[in-house]
């Protein structure tokens, strides 16, 4: 998500004739969006914004813009007093404090940021970057933001607010502009995505928008997450099968594998549920794929309630997994009301275990490609070699001179790693009996 608000900046800062620079030190502008889903991502904003205060005491004339999680929906006192050198604050995904900073800057008019068609993120009318048209093969869409679920541990739905669906023509409109941009893949991005349309009365539900978007021409690829649980209708799952440019993988966290567990981050769902729907997608969606979120060390977990999980990770084998040690953040429920009852030390060792079973579980997985032909998708050359993906989302490399990028091609599997997968271009005319 912050990927796509930050090229969303950019785009913006390119109407107004800026351009990217690579070095802090020579930027007049510096817009810093930020993360605070874990302590972890909170202190290395913090680091990298104290490191900028140097830099504006060298330039005064230089613009500090700090967005994202860190300012929220609405930024606090504390923040305009711990960091005096930022000049504009803003909420995640929007660029309208800046653009305004900077018109006034210009003695422009100030009404023109409200009602500007020119604004991206509020018409649809996107621009990539130009360091990234013609370049990027992949982008990022959201197609709503904020979240109004109160999983316990979760500060998102606090710093960005409750759920919102962007209107459908916004979306294609930006995905037009970005297929003629030349990306040939987009994944449609929101907290519950699958709730897509269901905030607001006469909006299209995401089966709907995924056939609307599936009739752009020259768009070969759409994906989207992240899947709740709950939201994963069976409409959803008989979209994805039958269309065939929606690609066939669910990003679908289950966060522990303990129903006392789930219920305390009030997850709404017991492992049980988690196992039948995957069944489901698995029964419904040919050669589907998935990825999982799993948070370790959650107040109160214990050892077997840990346990809980690995079985359940055994048994399901899904095909990704994000891990993440719990970490408590100020202002959740979890926080507030449960004690952070696992050591550091025995959320890693949980982390580590968790982490070494996944390997083995994708090894095992990746090896069934093997001499098999996947249509890969090129990205762009990395260290020698072509880097694409298939429709299960998996990494695959290839060595090649000719220009592979945002090319859709079929690739035999010669070695398979816990991470990608290796390959080689099936030579045009073999492919009949595969493809
Ligand atoms: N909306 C998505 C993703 C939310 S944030 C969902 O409901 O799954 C992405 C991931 O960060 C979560 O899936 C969770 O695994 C992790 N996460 C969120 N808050 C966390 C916290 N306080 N400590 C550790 N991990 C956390
Ligand atoms: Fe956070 Fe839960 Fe909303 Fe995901 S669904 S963003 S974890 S509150």
């Amino acid at each position: 998500m912050n990927v796509a608000d930050s090229q969303r900046v950019a785009a913006a800062l390119e109407h107004l004739d800026y351009q990217h620079v690579s070095r802090a030190e020579e930027a007049d502008v510096i817009v810093m969006n930020t993360c605070m889903v874990r302590q972890s991502a909170e202190d290395k904003a913090v680091g990298r914004l104290t490191s900028l205060k140097s830099l504006k005491k060298k330039n005064p004339a230089l613009v500090i813009n700090l967005m994202g999680c860190m300012v929220g929906v609405k930024p606090r006192k504390e923040l305009y007093e711990r960091f005096p050198f930022v000049d504009v604050f803003s909420a995640p995904s929007d660029p309208r404090p800046l653009i305004a900073h900077l018109y006034q800057q210009m003695g422009r008019d100030l009404e023109e940021v409200e009602t500007s068609r020119r604004f991206a993120w509020l018409d649809g009318d996107i621009r990539l970057p130009a360091d990234e048209a013609g370049q990027a093969v992949t982008a990022f869409l959201p197609i709503m933001d904020g979240c109004s679920n109160a999983c316990t541990y979760c500060i998102i739905p606090s710093r960005r607010g409750g759920e919102e669906s962007r209107p459908a023509e916004h979306i294609l409109s930006e995905t037009r502009a970005m297929v003629s941009q030349g990306v040939k893949e987009i994944t449609l991005l929101g907290q519950i995505v699958d709730r897509y349309g269901q905030d607001q009365p006469g909006m299209p539900n995401l089966s709907q928008l995924l056939r609307m978007l599936h009739t752009i021409e020259g768009l070969e690829r759409i994906r989207f997450l992240t899947s709740h649980p709950n939201w994963v209708t069976e409409e959803l799952m008989r979209t994805v099968a039958e269309l065939p440019r929606v690609m066939p993988h669910f990003e679908v966290p289950v966060q522990s594998g303990d129903d006392e567990v789930l219920e305390n981050m009030r997850r709404g769902y017991t492992a049980g549920q988690y196992r039948e729907l995957v069944a489901r997608i698995r029964s419904l969606v040919p050669g589907v794929s998935f990825g999982n979120d799993i948070i370790v060390g959650f107040p109160g977990e214990t050892r077997e309630q840990f346990e809980h999980t690995v079985g359940l990770i055994e048994e399901l084998r899904l095909d990704v997994m994000h891990l993440a040690r719990y970490s408590p953040r100020k202002g959740t429920v979890s926080a507030t009301r449960m004690a952070d009852t696992v050591s550091e030390e025995e959320k890693w060792e949980r982390f580590r275990v968790l982490e070494e079973l996944q390997e083995q579980i994708s090894v095992e997985i990746h090896q069934r490609y093997l001499g098999e032909v996947t249509e890969v998708l090129f990205e762009e050359r990395q260290r020698g070699r072509w880097k694409g993906r298939n429709p299960n989302n998996k990494l695959v490399f290839v060595e090649s001179e000719a220009d592979l990028r945002g090319k859709l091609l079929p690739v035999r599997v010669t070695l398979a790693g816990p991470w990608s997968l290796v390959g080689e271009l099936v030579e045009s005319g073999k492919t009949a009996e595969k493809a």
